[in-house]
């Protein structure tokens, strides 16, 4: 496995790569690497010759009051994790490599961020969107991984990708989990001993309201108040969001039918969760 920091050393390594006829498995990450990312990297290299791994704390995507500088970091714990899933190449880039001087184009999402995490931090999927057009280039790779974890994103990749004509296919993996239900993430370490007890309550509010639309509740409000109170009855967490929406149009309904997405974000003291569902009714 090779670990890369510069853009040139990345694109030449890919370009011989690809001269020898190698396909490229992307998997694009902030790091600090949990069983989510894991299978990631998994699904990556059943399917391609080469993976490669990016880990990059795009600063783009973080609002002025959110967590750009807590964000937890462990690049030689990351290095060993990514070995063990037979990781190719590692692209570690810093901040000046990627971003050297003010950028003289941007980046802006038109489309399905008026909802869910998009209304809240505002920008956020602009600096998505910027970092992995760059991403995309520096790598080149055939097919792109991500989790539905963050569901917005992957409706927001799937925009990008076709309305800038990558030559990528996106594929977008389940969410994995905790054994109580706990949505993987590398922010769940901020959560207090407490908290931690708590936070399984969030998909088990999502289930327990999807268990009531398979009952027959079609009203997307009680859904949404039914949410709410769960989660104001069994956490301590503020609720950012809880909204319902079409997927993967991110659109209002009046009645719930066809593809959904359930999603929410409850904020703790030190860190916000989001999670979400998504099936077919
Ligand atoms: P991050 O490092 O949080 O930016 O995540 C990098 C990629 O891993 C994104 O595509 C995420 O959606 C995905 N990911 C994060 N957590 C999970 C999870 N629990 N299950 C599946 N994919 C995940």
């Amino acid at each position: 496995m090779k670990v890369i920091r510069t853009i040139p050393e990345m694109q030449t390594s890919v370009k011989q790569e690809r001269r020898e006829g190698k396909t490229i498995g992307f998997v694009p990450t902030m790091g600090y690497l949990h069983e989510g990312h894991l299978t990631l990297l998994q699904k990556a290299r059943e399917t391609n010759d080469i993976v490669v791994l990016s880990i990059f704390v795009n600063p783009t995507q973080f609002g002025p009051n959110e967590d750009f500088d807590a964000y937890p970091r462990d690049f030689e714990r990351d290095e060993k994790l990514a070995k063990e899933a037979g990781v190719d190449y590692v692209f570690y880039p810093d901040v000046r490599e990627m971003y050297p001087k003010e950028m003289s184009i941007s980046v802006s999402v038109q489309k399905r961020v008026d909802v869910l995490c998009g209304s809240k931090r505002e920008g956020h999927f602009d600096g998505v969107a910027t970092v992995l057009m760059k991403l995309f280039n520096i790598v080149n790779p055939d097919q792109a991984y991500f989790g539905m974890k963050d569901a917005q994103q992957v409706a927001v990749v799937d925009g990008l990708i076709h309305d800038y004509n990558f030559p990528i296919e996106l594929v977008p993996v389940e969410t994995v989990r905790e054994e109580d239900g706990l949505a993987k993430s590398s922010r769940n370490v901020y959560l207090t001993e407490q908290e931690r007890k708590e936070a399984p309550a969030l998909y088990a509010s999502l289930q327990a309201a999807k268990e009531r639309i398979g009952q027959g509740e079609q009203n997307p409000q009680a859904i949404l108040s039914f949410v709410k109170n769960y989660i104001e009855t069994h956490t301590s967490g503020i609720i950012d969001y809880v909204q319902i929406y079409s997927y993967p149009q991110l659109t209002e309904m009046d009645k719930l039918e066809g593809k959904l997405i359930l999603a929410l974000a409850v904020k703790f003291s030190k860190a916000r969760l989001i999670d979400n569902i998504t099936w077919t009714v």
